[in-house]
């Protein structure tokens, strides 16, 4: 049967179910070695009932057989992925015996075969709905039970779950029982990965990789398990629970779709954090990050879990916070907020300034598919964002004192936001409520900026959100290098702001990002940090600097041009890769194309220029690198790179795709030339980048390859799906991609039919005609949002693309650009 027709859980569904059951125990027996494209799954769930019908979640390939309290159920009453079943009054036993699908798009047990060696890994993916696939079972976050797993496996497998296991014969591991757990968060991960083992503080702690990444995985074992031990630590401290998982295992591995889970016991990362090239600092912090984010997880989410999915945010802004906190506290990157300013908060404004915002708290979640839509910038960004502020306004004693008082109170259970603010409001903290109206229930960013004439600050709330927030921050000037902070409290719509400031001054609001809204400079100040920002030495001022230009860009009140000569003007500045990380492709993607003819070229010169300029070796060089050849029309320049990179840039298998993807877009070689190049180091990674540089070429074979994947013509991993729609669309090739925008509207509803989940959803986006920036796209991507034949996910990203192409679209009308 088809995953897609599944029906999405209810809210009232999963209420009524939590009222008649009480799950006792999962047993789970997965057979991983008999079959290539399958895996038989015995699952047998005890459970207490009050009596009275419900339903089991069940997503199998077939069923062999099912029995509940020993008399057979019918299997052909199995439909939408629900099998109803009458329970008796008091114990129940129902065994599931079926065979389920081993799937390749990174959801349910996803199999991928290394093609660097042939080996085969799977890896569980029980997230968000995915678990049914499986295992049989009652598939929401309140229903919790421990768990006991026996798997069979080929005799060269390692297998890895929520718990410690053993392995007491060749090919066969136990694994449990497990302490209580939601779901969503079982997961077994088995096959011959390279395994690292440690241990801190009396926790057994594991890292493990594909044989592929071994030898790149020890060496960075040891920064792992340094974060690892340091996050331990500090959580200890912090919340003062033991962790109670057993063993601690951080498993990488491959075509994830998220960047890691939470796993209790079993942490699931994508393994393009086991760095097999060069990376800069930037992307070292967001792996420090995310390893903190997981761990806090093991407390917030783990030990008490959401109720429902209306509050999921409360473990995403929660995780997010505490990991970029504690990243900061007590490990070598002190500079983390610094990176969050760089790497999410413009991810969160985005996704707050959208149509389709929603508030961070309390969003309705009818089911389970609508919470995940919701699954966003303002889950993660915008919540972390109020969370800091809480905790700086509460004061660390109260803020820490509620959330331990909060586990204890729940743990190994569910609970709700409420719960977590009454064990706040217990540990002395005043009325929450301003807190939970002002910013927790009320959809959108205020917009506030500076009138250096009047010397006023204003602050505008979002038009259709009503809402009146206090914002303390700083209003920061630069004027001829000298910084100088004006703190504020911004409680009404014009608040004095005693500030000097010049026609050369640039004026900043909150550059430190203490507060959270949509900061729009004026024109002299984007004019200002042209000379300011190059001699600018508070990295986090300058995150801040280019965030606020990045919001004016696309409220349509800064210049693309303007945006150009700032780029070109504060790249020179050896002390952070991060504006070339971040800001380059934001360029690239937003800017540039709306800018005056010869602004590439430019943004290309000062890029190349930086890399013969910086240290040789440096990741600063290495940034200045990507961005040279991100922005490279010199097909001639590029081979050369191809064959002799700058001194001191290595031209490792990143470097060379990199080059080949960009030759690829010019036309500069051929499919021959990049099939020679996969064969030459065939790896997971290579195999993306192939698939993105193939479809980047500009011939019709190209663009049809592409479009087969999108149809599900051609069958291919989530990677290699997401790299085809990247490849499609190139601003520069018109004539070619023109035909796929009609048809992405016309065969967009179709993909429901061929793929579910994160990817269908993914593909939507990716596959979105992005460089079509017209107002018949936008008029087209309407039509079909109103004709109701979309799926949800399908239709947030079509939404929510369309919403990019409005913003594109009032940019070019307020700036147009003159003719070449
Ligand atoms: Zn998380």
């Amino acid at each position: 049967m088809s995953v897609s027709s599944a029906r999405a859980l209810l809210h009232t569904e999963a209420l009524a179910r939590r009222e008649l059951l009480d799950v006792t125990a999962y047993d789970v027996a997965l057979d991983l070695a008999s079959d290539a494209e399958v895996f038989g799954s015995v699952t047998s769930i005890t459970f207490e009932s009050r009596g009275g019908a419900t339903f089991v979640d069940l997503k199998p390939t077939r069923v062999r057989s099912i029995r509940l309290n020993g008399a057979p159920v019918d299997v052909d009453t199995l439909d939408g992925g629900r099998l109803p079943i009458l329970t008796v009054a008091g114990t129940n036993v129902l065994v599931v015996d079926a065979v389920m699908p081993f799937r390749n798009d990174g959801e349910g047990l996803h199999l991928h075969v290394d093609p660097a060696d042939g080996r085969r890994y799977v890896y569980g993916m029980s997230f968000m709905d995915a678990a049914p696939t499986v295992f049989a079972c009652f598939d929401q976050p309140d229903l919790k039970a421990p768990y006991t797993l026996h798997v069979r496996a080929p005799h060269d497998w390692v297998v890895v779950g929520n718990a410690p296991a053993t392995n007491p014969e060749p090919g066969t591991w136990e694994i449990g029982p497990t302490q209580p757990l939601s779901t969503y968060v079982v997961t077994v991960v088995a096959g011959p990965y390279h395994v690292i083992r440690d241990e801190h503080d009396g926790i057994p702690l594991g890292l493990s990789a594909r044989q592929s990444l071994a030898v790149h995985l020890d060496k960075d074992a040891d920064e792992l398990l340094t974060l690892t031990r340091q996050c331990f630590d500090e959580y200890h401290r912090r919340f003062g629970i033991r962790y109670p998982f057993g063993d601690y295992h951080q498993a990488f591995v491959p075509e994830f779709n998220a960047g890691a889970m939470e796993n209790p016991g079993c942490v699931t990362f994508r393994d393009q954090m086991v760095f097999d090239t060069r990376v800069t600092r930037g992307t070292r912090i967001h792996r420090a990050t995310t390893v903190a984010h997981e761990m806090a997880h093991q407390w917030f989410g783990n030990i008490v879990t959401p109720a429902w999915w209306d509050d999921l945010w409360l473990n995403e802004s929660f995780a997010e916070y505490m990991g970029n906190r504690v990243t900061a506290d007590v490990t070598r990157y002190a500079d983390a907020w610094t990176h969050v300013s760089w790497a999410r908060r413009q991810w969160g404004l985005t996704a707050d300034q959208r149509a389709t915002t929603h508030p961070v708290a309390g969003n309705g979640a009818v089911d389970a598919i609508v919470a995940l839509q919701n699954f966003d910038g303002i889950s993660y960004a915008k919540g972390s964002s109020i969370l800091r502020q809480l905790a700086t306004s509460l004061g660390d004693d109260v803020f820490f004192a509620g959330v331990v008082d909060h586990l204890t109170r729940h743990r190994f259970g569910n609970a709700t936001m409420h719960d977590l603010f009454a064990s706040w409001e217990r540990a002395g903290a005043d009325d929450l409520a301003p807190v939970v109206d002002q910013w927790l229930r009320t959809a959108g960013p205020d917009i506030l900026s500076v009138d250096r004439e009047t010397a006023v600050l204003h602050r505008t709330p979002p038009s259709g959100h009503p809402a009146d927030r206090t914002h303390r921050l700083d209003v920061v000037t630069l004027r001829a290098g000298a910084v100088t902070s004006t703190p504020l409290a911004v409680q009404d719509d014009t608040t004095p702001c005693p500030i000097e400031a010049d026609g050369t001054t640039a004026v900043l609001v909150d550059p430190h990002e203490v507060s959270w809204g949509v900061y729009v400079p004026d024109r002299q100040t984007v004019a200002a940090l042209v000379s300011e920002l190059p001699r600018l030495t508070d990295d986090a001022v300058r995150a801040g600097a280019w965030n606020n230009v990045k919001s004016g860009f696309s409220m349509a009140r800064v210049a693309p041009d303007a945006v150009v000569d700032l780029l070109v003007a504060a790249f020179p500045v050896a002390d952070t890769e991060d504006t070339a990380r971040h800001t380059v492709p934001w360029v690239l993607a937003e800017v540039l194309p709306a800018a005056a003819p010869g602004s590439r070229a430019r943004v290309h010169d000062a890029a190349a220029g930086l890399v013969a300029d910086l240290e040789p070796g440096s990741e600063h060089q290495l940034a200045a690198f990507r961005a040279a050849v991100r922005t490279a029309d010199d097909v001639d320049l590029l081979r050369s790179w191809l064959v002799d990179t700058p001194e001191g840039v290595e031209p490792d298998s990143d470097v060379r795709w990199r080059l080949l993807v960009q030759l690829a877009t010019l036309g500069g070689t051929d499919q021959a030339a990049l099939d020679a190049a996969l064969a030459d180091d065939p790896t997971a990674s290579t195999r993306v980048q192939h698939v993105r540089a193939s479809t980047s070429l500009p011939t019709p074979e190209a663009k049809q390859l592409a479009w087969r994947m999108f149809t599900g013509e051609l069958d291919v991993a989530n990677y290699e799906l997401e790299a085809a729609g990247h490849g499609l669309w190139q601003g520069t090739q018109r004539e070619l991609t023109d035909p796929y925008v009609e048809r992405y509207f016309a065969e967009l509803p179709g993909t429901s039919a061929v793929r579910s989940g994160w990817v269908l959803a993914l593909a939507a986006e990716a596959f979105f005609p992005r460089t079509r920036v017209d107002t018949e796209t936008l008029e087209s991507a309407h039509a079909l949002l109103g004709a109701g034949v979309l799926e949800p996910a399908v239709h947030r990203r079509v939404a929510d693309q369309a919403d990019v192409l409005a913003r594109r679209l009032a940019v070019r009308a307020a700036y147009p650009v003159a003719a070449a």
